[in-house]
């Protein structure tokens, strides 16, 4: 449904965006997922036809963006970080006013109702948008991006300044979108996208550093197991016993330790369980086991790990589960 090779947007000499490619099926919710200042938004006015490429290939439902930039424009909906609403209209007005807007020519009564239908909002529907509630506005804004009926969806920050009854409200609706439509979903709101998403598309300093299912992209970073141990005794001695030992891939002191213990933090190798030979080894020496706590990575750590600066600390990306 999108087709995105080798996109390139430069401001002078720095890039936005820097050489990047991937695609979106049909029906399928792809999470954009990165940093600010990552060249997200970039991308999507890109696709949404409101900034132009520097370089690359843009395809949206057949049309070349460059070639047939009304057909591409037309098979997009979008909807920005601040929904384009008039506080002066009804919602009723509003969306026949974006109905005259992008020309459409489908049946105006029925494809509204429907529309109205599908993000819940025909209790509102006579009201001045001024009077809505955030989560009707932002509902309000969804409808508007599906005027048209384009087959291709894109959501900047959907649920930002949401309370989280109407999160869950606005997520459920992207979903029941998913089902008809294509969804590009931008946020920097990881449980959302895990909640949401099919397919995570990371993004880091203008360059995709992950394209993956989104389970597919957590588990590939829990193949190896990580254990948080706190033992008493010399610490350096421990550590250096520790690195020694078989299965273990990795083995970190952390700094701040308390009087007579220090927190290690034990990766082994994928398919190892270290519990049971660590604590021998640490009986045998004398050095007692204090705590023991499996940590795994959750996709927040995943985030952090893939699009941190590899020089700082990795005891960062470090959670319970
Ligand atoms: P994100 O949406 O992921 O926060 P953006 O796409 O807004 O990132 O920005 C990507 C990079 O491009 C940033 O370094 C930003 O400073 C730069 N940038 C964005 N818009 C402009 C512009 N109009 N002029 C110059 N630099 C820009």
């Amino acid at each position: 449904m999108i087709k995105v090779e080798n996109l390139v947007k430069k401001y002078g000499n720095n890039y936005a965006v820097k050489d990047i490619s991937f695609t979106v099926g049909d029906r399928e919710i792809v999470g954009f997922l990165g940093p600010n200042g990552a060249g997200k938004s970039t991308t999507m006015n890109i696709l949404t036809g409101y900034l132009s490429s520097t370089d690359g290939y843009v395809e949206i439902d057949g049309h070349d963006i460059l070639e047939d930039s009304d057909a591409a424009k037309r098979s997009v909906g979008y909807l920005p970080e601040i929904p384009p609403l008039y506080m002066d209209m009804t919602v009723k007005e509003y969306l026949n006013f974006v109905y005259d807007l992008k020309r459409c020519k489908l049946n105006r009564e029925k494809h509204i109702m429907e529309i109205i239908n599908v993000v819940k909002i025909e209790d509102v529907y006579n009201r001045l948008i001024s009077n809505l509630s955030r989560g009707y506005r932002q509902r309000v804004g969804i409808a508007q991006a599906l005027v048209g009926n384009p087959k291709v969806i894109i959501l900047d920050e959907p649920t930002i300044g949401l309370d989280p009854k109407q999160i869950v409200e606005v997520r459920n609706l992207i979903r029941t979108l998913g089902r008809d439509h294509s969804v590009i979903l931008s946020t920097h709101i990881l449980s959302e996208v895990q909640a949401v998403c099919d397919r995570l598309v990371i993004i880091n300093k203008g360059k995709i550093v992950a394209d993956k299912p989104t389970d597919e992209i957590t588990a590939s970073f829990t193949g190896s197991s990580r254990l948080e141990a706190k033992i008493c005794g010399n610490s350096k001695e421990i550590l250096s016993a520790i690195r020694g030992m078989q299965g273990v891939a990795k083995a970190e002191a952390l700094a701040g330790h308390e009087i007579d213990s220090t927190t290690f933090i034990i990766e082994s190798s994928p398919g190892v369980d270290i519990r049971k030979p660590l604590f021998a080894m640490l009986a045998s020496r004398n050095w007692p086991l204090i705590g023991l706590t499996s940590l795994g990575m959750n996709l927040e750590d995943v985030f952090i790990s893939l699009t941190n600066d590899p020089t700082k600390s990795p005891t960062k990306a470090i959670s319970r589960k």
